[in-house]
């Protein structure tokens, strides 16, 4: 029995952990096809959004099972990828994150972390103007490193790229990968479509999601080896303020939150605010040694600035399977697009969690276990 061809739409941390999922939980009856205009190897640009991410797993769940659901079964996928001697090991730094809010106390503590502790009296003191907060144990990631990791698995497992805008959904239904790449014109057509395109479902032909719009963020990313913990912070009247370190040595300096703004490239005013705000949260981002360190011995460590849009969804992530029907040339065949994209702030730490209901998705609309079981019994 040949495989059956499943097509994922879109190729930041999304698609490709999805694809993987797929590939791998059904290494042989599927062949996974990602198509995407925007790959992690393109310059860093608006309409990709993966590579701007800091990134670490800080839930936001804020009490909402699903979320919360999600977001542990991510944390623990990661935190077995991040274990030394892995060999995703290098993707990412464990460290311990020390949160501060301007709230008397947290409503939804992070206890599920490892290591947590409620912060208490001196711990607070450091922060004026703090009167709660947390710290646990947790990871981050190096977003470059760790797309570039997941696209090597994902060709390892037998993956094929297509680099290619496609206008609607139904163009490759009908017409195939050979419409974007001759070299496929012999590939038989999707037998299903993921579709993972972050904002980009907003514009997509057959799907045009008005739930979907962007929140920017603005990041500096500062070189800061010395720097090995994370730290954030909500006080009132301010943006949320946060120091993610990586791997690397680089440590990522945000953010903003701005809802429905595109400016495709920073504003030198907002660059300024998060270097102000950063060495607030942390004048340890100065060099080690330096006498009365202010923002300006920060200054010089700044190796770039960037924004991206979060593709945040009115009502949450989109998980829903949706059938295409009337498909020419395909006689009285229907293919089910999978939805799921929408997956705003926290896209990393619900990529596996995500993924594993993509996948039920998936197999519910095409059978998948039953005619596995078939193929393997005949
Ligand atoms: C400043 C900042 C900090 C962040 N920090 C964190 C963090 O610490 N932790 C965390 O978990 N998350 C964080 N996020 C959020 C995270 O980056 C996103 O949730 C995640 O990247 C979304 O991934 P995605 O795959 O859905 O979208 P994207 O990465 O935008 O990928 C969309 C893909 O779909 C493709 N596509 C779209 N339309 C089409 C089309 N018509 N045809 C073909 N291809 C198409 C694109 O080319 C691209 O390949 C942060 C985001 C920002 C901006």
């Amino acid at each position: 029995m040949s495989p059956k061809e499943i097509c994922v739409l879109g190729a930041g941390v999304v698609g490709l952990t999805t694809a993987i999922r797929v590939q791998e939980a059904y290494p042989t009856g599927t062949r996974v096809t990602i198509v995407a205009a925007e790959l992690h190897t393109d310059p860093m640009s608006i309409r990709y959004t993966s590579l701007w991410a800091g990134a670490n797993h800080m839930s936001f769940a804020d009490g909402d099972a699903t979320q919360t659901k999600l977001d542990k079964e991510t944390f623990d996928v990661l935190w077995e990828m991040s274990a030394p001697g892995s060999e995703s090991e290098e993707c990412f730094l464990r460290i311990t994150h020390r949160t501060y809010s301007s709230k008397e106390a947290l409503p939804h503590p992070l206890t599920w972390m490892p290591d947590h502790r409620i912060l208490k009296g001196a711990d607070l003191d450091a922060l004026p103007g703090s009167l709660s907060g947390e710290e646990y144990s947790t990871l981050t990631i190096d977003t470059p490193k760790y797309l570039a990791y997941l696209s090597n698995r994902f060709r390892r497992n037998g993956g094929t790229f297509i680099k290619a805008r496609v206008h609607h959904v139904r163009d490759i239904i009908e017409g195939g990968y050979g419409l974007y790449t001759p070299d496929l014109v012999d590939r038989p057509h999707p037998s299903a479509v993921i579709v993972c395109a972050g904002l980009g479902a907003r514009s997509l032909g057959g799907v045009e999601d008005q739930a979907m719009y962007p929140v920017r963020g603005q990041t500096l990313v500062i070189r800061a080896p010395w720097v090995k913990f994370g730290r954030s912070m909500e006080l009132a009247g301010t943006s949320p303020t946060y120091i993610i370190p990586r791997r690397n040595g680089d440590i990522v300096v945000g953010g903003t939150m701005h809802a429905n703004d595109y400016y495709p490239v920073p504003r030198p005013e907002i660059s300024e605010d998060i270097l102000r705000r950063g060495f607030e949260l942390a004048p340890e981002l100065a060099p080690p040694g330096t006498e009365n360190p202010t923002i300006d011995s920060v200054r010089p460590l700044i190796r770039y600035e960037g924004c991206g849009l979060r593709p945040a969804r009115k009502g949450g992530i989109r998980f829903e399977v949706e059938w295409v029907t009337e498909i020419a040339g395909r006689g009285d065949e229907k293919v089910p697009l999978v939805h799921q994209y929408g997956h705003a702030s926290y896209g990393y730490q619900s990529s596996c969690g995500s993924s594993t209901i993509a996948l039920e998705l998936l197999s519910e609309a095409l059978d998948l276990r039953k005619s596995l079981a078939s193929a393997e019994g005949a």
